[in-house]
Order: C-alpha cells, then structure tokens, then sequence
C-alpha cells in the first residue's frame, strides 16, 4: 500500500458537512489515534475526534472505515463527515498531517484506483466527467462510461480482432494442413466490420460535444439582428442591441441548455469588409469561431437585398440553416426569394422574428440539436484521446486490409490496432500520458 494521503472531498467553503478523504497506510492506526475504537468496516459510526497532546474534543464527527482491497481506491481508506466550518477543516488537517499523512495531488484517489485496477483510464475519466456534469445528456454520458458502456465496446472490437488474428496466424502456421479457404475469408469479413464500425467512431465528435457543449454560431451581415436573436433566446440582455451597425466586437459565447444538451451560443461581428481596425479584428474572430462552430446560422434580415448576405453565406457548408428574421416586417416576395436562394446551396430556412417568435426559433434549435447529438449508437468516444486512438487503429486496419499482402505485415498490422484500442483503456500508456489525465481533475477526487 502506497504512503497515506488525504484531501477534503467537499468544496471548501462553510458548508453544513465536511467530508475529509483518507487513502493509503496509516489510516486505521490515524482513526484510533483520532477518535479511539476503530468503527466496524463501511457502517457509520460517530466519533469524538481529539487533539493528540491536549485530548481537546475538536469535532463530534461520522466515521467510515473502509478497508481495502474493496474501497474505491483498493486501499485502506476513511471518510471523516466533520461540521463544515473552517476551523473544523483546519485543525483535522493539522492533525492529519501530524500523524503523518500528506494532502493529496489533484486526482490522486482515482489515479490510486486505476493503479489498482479498480478503473480502467476511460472509466477514471468518467468520474471527472461525472464531477463536471452540469446536464443530464453529461451526467448521462459519464455514468453510462463509468460502468463501462465505452470500454466494453473497445473491448468487443480487440477481441474480435484477436480473433481474426487467430484465424490468419492458423493460415501461416499450417499452410499444408487441410484448412478450410473460408477460414481467412472469415477473417477479412470480421476485420473489415470491425475498421468500418472503428472508423466511424473515430469520426465521431457527439461525446465530445455533449462534455464541451455543441457550438452554434450566429452570423449575418450587421443589423440582420444576431444580438436580438441570442437575447431571445438566452432570455436576457447577453449583446447590445442597436441600430448602429458593427456594434459587436468580441465574440460573446452564451450557454444554453437545450433538450438536457450543453449548447453554447455565439453572437459575433456582422461579417463585412470595414476600414474600422477594432471591427476588423473583431471580423476575424468571427470567421474563425464560426469556422470551428458545430453548425452556422446565418441570419438574413428578410427585408435586405441578397448582396448583404453574399459574403456572410461563404462561411456556410451543407447542413446550416438560414434564419430568415424581421419577419414580422416581411413582404412575402422577399421571403420566397431568400427561400429559393437557400434551396439552392443545400440549407434550411426557418422564418423568425426577433421580435415575435422567439419561441418558435428555441423549439426547432432543440429538435436541431437533438438530431446532431442524439442516433441510435452512444458514442464509442467522449474525448479527443479516445479518437485519437480510433484513428490510429482504423489506420492499422486500413493496412492490414488493403496494404500489402504479406500474411506476417498483416497479422503484425491487427495487433498494432488491437493495441492502439487497449490504450484507451490506460493499460499501455507511460506515466507522462497519466499525469497529463490525472492533472485536469480536482483535488480529492
Ligand atoms: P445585429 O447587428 O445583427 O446583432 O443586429 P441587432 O440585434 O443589433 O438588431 C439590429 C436592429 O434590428 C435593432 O434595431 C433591432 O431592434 C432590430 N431587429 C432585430 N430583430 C428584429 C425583428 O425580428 N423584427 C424587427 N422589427 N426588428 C428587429
């Protein structure tokens, strides 16, 4: 068992509870010292904490004696539910540290329980995952790979291809036996399923937009109405709405809730070409963020002639949609005209009026949102590490598949992929790769 440590599991701050976390060796003997009888394992049992030399009661506190192997960590470990005042905190953790345990590193518990096998690295990721949650689609997502939903689908595709591996190598050893022809054409069936189903999953950005928020840009020519638009729908007063064109600047990200999905919103410079130097930097922080956005709207005031909207609509790519806004000041030729524009470029036109129907524009960006994020398959990857290991194998399988020839390259190529799959897991990856996971989480998780 690895040096006790310690941290306080609850967010600092007065708070009716206080729950201190103890992992490591040392913990029984720092519960006797403290409070007396060691409680029996994993029933809450209250105890007087005291001061070592003075034997001063410092808290009434709820013990948890939870040893290993079975605890979270694997290790000896406790829970001290103290009264959540600063002076509580403060003493208890004077005194843990005169007894000889040291704070705990940010994410130490959950690295101590990957070490020990109680996680995998996808399943620890959860747990940060879980910890940030803010909606039900993350909450959803975390739990989901917590338990595992994510690595038993990487696992399902290594053993696969462990199989196929098996039934190639059976080819090479015994090319004289009498194996049957169908054995290798077996083998390429199950390995091409496998690089398709891996290959999409490498592609697939829906877990990471779920944890970061699916990312809408606003953009349009100035005064098409883009700040009254994300007013509306962030229900307060986010932009400064005037009819002073070039107003926005910045680019102002909203967070929204849409459907239990994290959404953020943003609102930028009107996209035209200006002598003004502030706007003109405040048009290229549009172009990019727009850019890099999850899907573009670009807001056309119904009543503007098309070339306003020319140089906003070079941004859009299949799939965006236009919002055809003021429409409560509309000539209905105005409105088929910009219809049959849109038609022609592949995107949507929904019709909204800052003004009158805000309700209508939340309604279909949820359905919006929901079609993006939602499908019949969880993700098979929540973070950019998770596909960056998809891509590597559907690489390695690509070769395998369709490089050359050679029985050996092949089955050299199934295990390179099998591999780049066992890394989501953490099993194969150097300590650098683990600090980097383990440094984004909080102190005592
Ligand atoms: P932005 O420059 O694209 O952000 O446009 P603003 O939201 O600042 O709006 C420009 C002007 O158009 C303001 O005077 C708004 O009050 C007005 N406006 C925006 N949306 C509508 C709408 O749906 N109907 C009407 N009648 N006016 C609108």
């Amino acid at each position: 068992m690895r040096d006790g440590i310690f941290a306080l599991a609850t967010a600092p701050g007065r708070a009716a509870i206080a729950v201190m976390r103890l992992s490591g060796s040392g913990v029984s003997r720092v519960l006797e010292q403290l409070g007396g009888k060691l409680p029996a394992p994993r029933r809450a049992s209250t105890r007087r904490l005291r001061d070592l030399e003075t034997r001063e009661v410092i808290d009434e506190a709820l013990v948890l004696w939870l040893p290993g192997p079975g605890s979270f960590t694997g290790e000896d470990s406790a829970e001290l539910h103290l009264h959540g005042g600063g002076a509580v905190v403060a003493r208890v953790t004077e005194l843990l540290q005169q007894l000889g345990l040291r704070l705990a590193e940010p994410g130490e518990f959950t690295r101590r329980a990957f070490e020990n096998d109680r996680l995998d690295l996808a399943q620890a990721e959860a747990v940060a995952d879980l910890v940030d949650a803010e909606t039900d689609a993350q909450r959803r997502q975390a739990l989901g790979q917590l338990r595992g939903d994510l690595s038993r689908r990487h696992e399902t595709w290594r053993s696969d291809l462990l199989d196929a591996l098996a039934m190639l190598e059976a080819a090479i050893d015994f090319p004289d036996e009498e194996l049957p022809d169908t054995l290798v054409d077996e083998a390429r069936a199950r390995l091409s399923n496998v690089a398709r189903e891996v290959t999409d999953a490498a592609d697939d950005t829906r877990g990471e937009r779920v944890r970061e928020g699916f990312r809408i840009a606003l953009v349009g020519a100035p005064n098409a109405g883009k700040s009254s638009l994300l007013n509306g729908l962030a229900q307060r007063d986010v932009a400064i709405v005037t009819e002073i064109a070039g107003t926005t600047r910045d680019v102002l990200e909203t967070p929204l809730v849409l459907a239990g999905y994290s959404v953020v919103l943003a609102d930028m410079a009107g996209l035209r070409a200006t002598e003004d130097r502030v706007e003109a930097e405040g048009v290229r922080r549009a172009t990019a963020w727009a850019t890099g956005a999850d899907l573009r709207l670009l807001v056309v005031d119904g009543a503007a002639s098309e070339s306003e909207w020319r140089e906003p609509a070079e941004l859009l790519v299949q799939g965006d949609a236009v919002l055809l806004n003021k429409t409560d000041r509309m000539a209905g030729h105005d409105r088929a005209a910009a219809q049959a524009w849109a038609e022609t470029r592949g995107l949507e036109v929904v019709a909204v009026s800052a003004t009158e129907s805000i309700a209508d524009l939340r309604n279909w960006l949820t359905a919006r949102t929901t079609a993006a994020m939602g499908g019949a398959e969880v993700p098979a990857a929540t973070r950019l590490r998770h596909r960056e290991a998809l891509a590597a194998a559907s690489g390695f399988l690509d070769r395998a598949l369709y490089g050359e020839g050679d029985p050996e390259l092949v089955a050299e190529n199934i295990r390179l992929a099998a591999r780049s799959l066992e890394r989501i897991a953490g099993r194969l990856d150097p300590e650098s790769v683990l600090d980097r996971v383990f440094s984004t989480f909080c102190i005592g998780k």
